[in-house]
Parts: C-alpha cells; structure tokens; sequence
C-alpha cells in the first residue's frame, strides 16, 4: 500500500533489535486518515470472506480495526491483555512480546467470541506471529473460525508470516519490511 510505505520511509525510524517504531502516526500519535485508508484497503482484501466480528488486540490494533468495523459494520472486539477482575467466562492464553520480551496473558470473554463467529483478526504489526498465535489460540478455545488476518506492518525478516500462512491462514500485510539492518528501512517492492 504506496501510501503506507511512503509514510514508514518519512516517517519510521529503526531501533536496535529488529524494532521499527512508527509512533508518530501508529503506536502512539495516530493518523486517522491513514487510519481509514488502511481499513478501507483491509476491507478491500477480505472483501471475498463472509465474516461477521473483527478481533484485534489492544492497544494498537483497535484503531485500524474500529475503522474497519465501521466501514463494513461490524462488531469489534479487542483481546485484552491483563484479565479484568469484574469478568468471568473469559478465555485466557499466554503470548510473548516481542518488544517487552516478557510473557503476559491475554484473554476475551466467550460472550464475545462464540462458535458462530467468523472473524478477522487485525493487528499493527507481524514479527515472530506470537500475538497472532494467541488469537488462534483463543478462536479454538471459543470454537470460531478465522477467515483471514490483517497487519498494517509485517517484518517478513522474523518469520511469523511464513509461519502463518504455512499454517493454512489468509495473511494480508499492507507493507513488508525485509530488513532494518544498518538503521536503513527496506521494504519489498520498493527497491
Ligand atoms: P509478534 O507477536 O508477531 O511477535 O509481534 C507483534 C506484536 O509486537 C505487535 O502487536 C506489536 O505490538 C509488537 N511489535 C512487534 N514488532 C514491533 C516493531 O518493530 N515495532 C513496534 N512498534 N511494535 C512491534
């Protein structure tokens, strides 16, 4: 998506580690605009599944996927990651995070996703697919399907999308960086 990728080359910068932070217009300052245009572009992609909920996981997923819900009409629901103490019936798994480097769990009410749901699951990035593991997770505990995921940016570099679609899963990024070596952002197709 040029519009995107144009946006990380301004704007991105790389961090030691395989970090790319983007908080000018994604982690932290949001730009609803782009914001939309990514929804409008995922909308676009999955416009050939029949789903009826968006998943994503908090914080920096609801923005796109909100947008998302909102074009197409849908339900959202955001996987949270500490377990609320007013909440039962909750479906609970663990991730990694890759930026924290700790183990935290997340969970998701099973009012919310139940054996009806077909969903698509949009997150901001795609590193090592821990996160999105968490989801798959979740989504078999729950006995949904999931039709296709969605990220705004995916570090092909790490693996998780390989892992993903060799798993069977409709994999959709928007932009993909294969490499943050030397502090230089170099994303595919734009060579
Ligand atoms: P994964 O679970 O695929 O290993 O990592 C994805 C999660 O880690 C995303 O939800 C995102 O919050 C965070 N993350 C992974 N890599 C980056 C990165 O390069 N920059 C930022 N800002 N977040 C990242």
């Amino acid at each position: 998506m040029k519009l995107l990728i144009d946006r990380i080359l301004q704007d991105g910068r790389s961090l030691p580690g395989g970090i790319l932070k983007v908080d000018s217009f994604l982690n932290h300052q949001l730009d609803p605009n782009l914001m939309y245009k990514v929804a409008e572009e995922f909308s676009r992609r999955f416009a050939g599944k029949r789903f009826n909920k968006i998943v994503t996981i908090e914080a920096s997923g609801i923005a796109p996927a909100i947008m998302m819900g909102y074009i197409l009409q849908l339900p959202v629901v955001f996987i949270k990651k500490k377990q609320p103490k007013t909440m039962d019936n909750m479906l609970v798994s663990e991730v990694k995070s890759f930026t924290k480097n700790r183990v935290y769990t997340v969970c998701i009410s099973r009012n919310f996703l139940t054996p009806d749901d077909h969903v698509v699951f949009i997150d901001d990035f795609l590193a090592y697919g821990n996160a999105a593991l968490g989801m798959i997770d979740l989504a078999c505990q729950a006995g949904a399907t999931i039709e296709g995921m969605g990220f705004i940016i995916e570090k092909g570099f790490q693996g998780g999308g390989d892992r993903l679609r060799e798993m069977g899963y409709d994999v959709q990024s928007l932009a993909i960086i294969d490499s943050l070596d030397d502090c230089k952002i170099m994303i595919r197709g734009n060579q």
